[in-house]
């Protein structure tokens, strides 16, 4: 079987969509839609049927637990490494939790059925998809541990890295309050926090946009997992999977 070489270039942004073998792609192709996925955007409501995965090409989607309060915290996000909709793979047709698009983007979209039908018959696109599973549920975990054991500061400076890697860019368009349901901390916490990492030269902060200004000095206030979750991913994916 043929694999998409590291030379040659990306048949797709998504980085899944990107690594399969171009007669795999070829298949798939016409199964997906490209849309565009406003920030706000709620995709799959906690427990409600799953009509469609996504494969993001630009921007960050995020999956959130609730409760019967109206609480709401990230425990989970996806940009253009992965995909949106993991409970219709695994054979579920319902959502685990809120997806939401936290920074809005392009994805590919496919609908459930024609994406079950692709698994079953691609053999690759369904080992990307096994391998980027066990990298979710590694970034589960870890978030599960961040939460609890590491600061405000720490964490805040590991989810702006974790956008970085998604948007390749610095600028990143994001709230205040965004960031205060990202972190599960109130508003007053991210303003102090986010100040305090704009004092030290990290990053800018201006109407909306976080600017890492020095991504080196981020990294190093950043708690482990942010390097841990991204080693467990380059060693699930970055091998070659034909
Ligand atoms: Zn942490």
């Amino acid at each position: 079987m043929t694999v998409a070489s590291a030379e040659a270039p990306p048949q797709s942004r998504n980085h899944l969509l990107g690594r399969l073998p171009v007669d795999e792609y070829a298949v798939l192709r016409p199964s997906l839609e490209t849309v565009r996925l406003p920030a706000k955007r709620r995709l799959a409501e906690p427990g409600a049927p799953m009509d469609a995965v996504y494969f993001p090409l630009g921007g960050v989607i995020s999956l959130s637990a609730t409760d019967e309060h109206g609480g709401v915290v990230e425990v989970g996000s996806i940009g253009c490494e992965g995909m949106a909709g993991l409970p219709v793979l695994l054979g579920s047709d319902r959502s685990a939790g809120l997806l939401h698009v936290q920074m809005g983007g392009e994805a590919e979209r496919m609908e459930a059925g024609a994406f079950r039908r692709e698994v079953e018959r691609q053999p690759v696109f369904r080992r990307l998809l096994l391998l980027y599973t066990q990298g979710f549920l590694a970034q589960l975990a870890q978030s599960t541990a961040c939460n609890r054991l590491h600061s405000a500061e720490c964490r805040l400076a590991r989810w702006l890295l974790i956008c970085r890697d998604r948007l390749s860019r610095d600028d990143l368009p994001i709230t205040h309050e965004s960031l205060a349901h990202m972190l599960g901390v109130r508003r007053a916490t991210v303003t102090e926090t986010a100040g305090d990492l704009q004092r030290r030269g990290m990053i800018r902060y201006r109407r909306g946009v976080v600017t890492i200004v020095r991504r080196d000095r981020l990294e190093a206030a950043s708690c482990e997992c942010y390097r841990i979750v991204r080693e467990e991913f380059d060693r699930l994916l970055g091998v070659r999977v034909g």
